[in-house]
């Protein structure tokens, strides 16, 4: 490993902190009780500062002042090109302080800066762009009906939004339910990770410069079992949609159908898998591959966890992979030269590590990579392992953290049916020339998105969920705008029209 690098001090003059209360109805305010927790730099594990912890009676007054915005303010009144409007402008303020927010995710979760200066942060501003763009654009049906009568579709905000995500891509979730939740003229309640809860802070105080009113976003940090569950089973939020682990999503369902019966939406974990054809470029799939896995350090719900590599380039395949490996630079998300940071929290490092451990103990051989590098913050150098049997762990449950699972197939029958074997169906791709694979093999897998020839190749026009236990409900592109809409039919008599 060229891992020399690591740890190594900062080249960025990192900011200071600016927000650490809760923002509830345009203001910072401290948590009822007045608890606070740690904010934590994961290139020390040390704190970086401390932050209000909302709770129950915090989500209940933001749960107010959303509720006000929404049933009496002027929000989901104005019209959509106002909404748009302003929407406009915060995308233009996100702009003007993208390196701050850039850094407050590295420092906060071990990103690396110049992702999130070039994709994260203008990836956020594009998505407040796209949906401002569709905020005039909301409109139902004309109806005919039957003899005698005439009607129409009205399509209404649903309400007050909880919105509860997770640490990975702490700019791209924020805004990926925020913008089409604007748009249709909702107001939220967000709950940040409590990993990462600086930025969403950031956003909050954006918004507000920006014009938007009090109470239509509100921003309470704090943890998954009491502020996030005060969400999910709150009587008075209309929607709740999360991001986040499998298990906790089947928590949040539950909680929202023993309470109001609120619709949600799930964007759940992955096991996506990668299918690699004999045909294929061999230096452009180790390049895919290796980035679809260990981009952003593998804690990414897409990761392609699953490398599926046909058997007559499999020996050259891993040898050019794990040669990748080894130039790999594993360091201080702020150097420019480093290509991963440290793995967000301590209990995730430890997981991670730990399924490592189990892959060896299972049989899997651990090629290259594995470890833990330096004894400060929470770094992993790369894992790739090949001898990878399918019903083993490592190949079965969401490690989220840099772990390569290798497997060889024969035909293409053959790697669909090993692709399919999984109970999660977020993502996959396929690398191949032949039209006939990629068109047989794109229409065969169960997933939400399918790449050919690239990988995590998002874009907020085209919408992405999953299939199977990967959740339900579609987010970028129109179809995300419907999450935040209902219908309401109106239907009227027409009297002496011969038609
Ligand atoms: P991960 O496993 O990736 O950390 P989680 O699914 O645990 O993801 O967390 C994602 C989000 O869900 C976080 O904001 C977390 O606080 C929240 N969360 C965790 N547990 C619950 C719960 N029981 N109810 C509501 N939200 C929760």
């Amino acid at each position: 490993y060229n891992g020399s690098s690591k740890a190594s001090e900062s080249v960025f003059k990192i900011p200071p902190i600016k927000f650490t209360k809760l923002f509830i109805n345009g203001k910072f305010v401290d948590s009822v009780s007045g608890k606070t927790f740690e904010a934590i730099d994961p290139r020390t594990g040390e704190a970086i500062t401390r932050v209000s912890e909302g709770d129950k009676e915090d989500i209940d007054l933001a749960v107010k002042a959303a509720r006000q915005a929404f049933d009496h303010g002027p929000w989901p009144r104005m019209s959509g090109s106002e909404r748009g409007m302003i929407m406009m402008k915060f995308a233009d303020l996100i702009e003007k302080n993208v390196e701050e927010l850039a850094a407050l995710d590295a420092i906060n979760g071990g990103k690396l800066f110049s992702h999130c200066k070039a994709m994260d942060i203008p990836g956020a501003a594009r998505n407040l762009r796209y949906y401002a763009g569709a905020a005039d654009k909301i409109h139902g049906t004309v109806l005919k009906l039957s003899k005698g009568f005439q009607g129409y579709t009205l399509r209404e905000p649903i309400g007050v939004v909880g919105s509860i995500i997770p640490w990975n891509f702490p700019a791209i979730m924020f805004f990926m339910k925020a913008g089409p939740a604007l748009a249709a003229g909702c107001s939220m309640v967000v709950k940040p990770a409590e990993q990462t809860p600086l930025s969403a802070l950031y956003y909050a105080y954006l918004a507000k410069l920006a014009g938007l009113p009090d109470g239509v976003l509100n921003v309470v940090n704090g943890f998954g079992e009491t502020a996030g569950a005060a969400i999910s089973s709150h009587m008075d939020i209309d929607k709740v949609t999360f991001t986040g682990s499998t298990e906790v999503g089947r928590k949040i369902m539950a909680a929202a159908a023993a309470s109001n019966l609120k619709p949600v939406s799930l964007e759940l974990g992955g096991k996506s898998p990668l299918l690699i054809f004999e045909d294929a470029d061999i230096d452009q799939a180790v390049n895919i591959a290796f980035n679809a896995i260990f981009y952003n350090k593998g804690e990414i719900c897409v990761a392609s966890s699953r490398v599926y590599v046909q058997e007559g380039i499999y020996q050259t395949f891993v040898k050019k992979l794990v040669e990748k490996a080894n130039a790999w630079v594993i360091g201080d998300p702020f150097d420019p030269r480093v290509n991963q940071g440290p793995q967000t929290d301590k209990k995730q490092f430890e997981k991670i590590l730990s399924y490592i451990e189990h892959g060896k103990r299972e049989g899997a051989t651990l090629l290259t990579g594995g470890k833990r590098l330096g004894s400060k913050g929470f770094y992993i150098e790369p894992a790739i392992f090949t001898d990878v049997k399918e019903d083993m762990t490592i190949a079965k449950e969401e490690i989220f953290g840099p772990v390569m699972s290798l497997m060889k197939f024969k035909t293409m029958e053959e790697a669909i049916k090993r692709a399919n074997n999984t109970t999660y169906g977020l993502a996959a791709g396929v690398i191949t020339k032949n039209l006939n694979v990629a068109n047989t093999v794109s229409r065969s897998i169960r997933a939400g998105i399918i790449w050919l020839n690239c990988y995590t190749a998002f874009d907020v026009d085209c919408p992405y969920g999953g299939y199977k236990m990967s959740g339900f409900g579609r987010e970028f592109g129109l179809d995300a705008l419907n999450q935040y809409l209902q219908i309401k039919s109106i239907v009227t008599p027409i009297h002496d029209s011969p038609w």
